[in-house]
């Protein structure tokens, strides 16, 4: 069975189908890109895996076995993790709080175990090689290591799906390739990866395969060994 799998998920928002009985899977140690213009239905296919939206209809499979999502508890629960566009830490806090929360409430962390959680959180930056202080405040940081902060919580939780929203769209060229490296890493340690861009150079660098949604609709799912390059200027 693949790792994850959508089985003829419907979602509807009054008139509009924002998703029309999508079948998709995603293997274990695999990036699977998903494209689309605008409108195509990424973002709601993202909102159902996070449990920010329900389905209409459908089922989603996890190692075969039917599961709910009905909140981003549960997502969490399953080893769903999600990097949207708008962040999901919280920039007035520090780092190593951010690395903390959702895991013990961050009132409780006494003066020692202040000193515990930024260690803690070092560690988990190390793992990802992201070289941020974990007493900074998060919203100080660029955008780019913002999301370093994320991944690092991902890969710290053992997310086994990671959904990456546009990652790129805001990063330099630099922190990018780091991006890139980190993903690999992850795919190579058996995460099922959907990567979500507009940037047909950086799919065929990275992905798998590719999947392509128009109007709510899956409209193809290709394996890298079988499409050519793109025409990279
Ligand atoms: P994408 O992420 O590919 O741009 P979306 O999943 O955001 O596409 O949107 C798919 C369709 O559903 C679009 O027609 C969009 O306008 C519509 N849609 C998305 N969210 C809502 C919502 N909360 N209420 C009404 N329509 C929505
Ligand atoms: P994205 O392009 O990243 O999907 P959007 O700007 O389309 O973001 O959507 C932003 C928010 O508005 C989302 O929560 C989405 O569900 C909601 N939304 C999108 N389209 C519609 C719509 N036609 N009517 C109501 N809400 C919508």
């Amino acid at each position: 069975a693949p790792l994850l799998r959508l089985e003829g998920v419907t979602k509807q928002y009054g008139a509009t189908r924002a998703l029309d009985a999508v079948d998709f899977d995603l293997r274990s140690g695999e990036i699977h890109a998903l494209m689309g213009e605008n409108g195509a239905g990424k973002s709601t296919l993202m909102k159902i895996l996070a449990g920010n939206t329900g389905r209409d209809s459908g089922r989603i499979l996890l190692d075969g076995n039917e599961i709910d999502i009905r909140n981003p508890g549960e997502a969490a629960a399953h080893g769903i993790a999600i990097i949207h566009q708008e962040l999901n830490t919280v920039p007035s806090m520090t780092v190593a709080e951010n690395l903390a929360l959702g895991r013990e409430p961050v009132g409780r962390f006494g003066r020692l175990d202040r000193r515990a959680m930024v260690v803690d959180a070092q560690r988990k930056l190390d793992r990802i090689g992201a070289d941020v202080d974990p007493r900074r405040t998060l919203g100080e940081l660029s955008v780019g290591m913002q999301q370093m902060v994320e991944i690092a919580r991902a890969v710290s939780e053992d997310a086994r799906v990671l959904v990456l929203d546009e990652p790129t769209a805001s990063l330099s060229r630099g922190e990018s390739e780091h991006l890139y490296r980190i993903v690999r890493e992850m795919r190579a340690a058996g995460t099922g990866l959907i990567y979500i861009s507009h940037r047909m150079e950086e799919v065929w660098d990275l992905a798998d395969r590719v999947t392509v949604f128009r109007d709510g609709r899956l409209v193809g799912t290709r394996d890298k060994s079988s499409i050519s390059p793109p025409d990279v200027v």
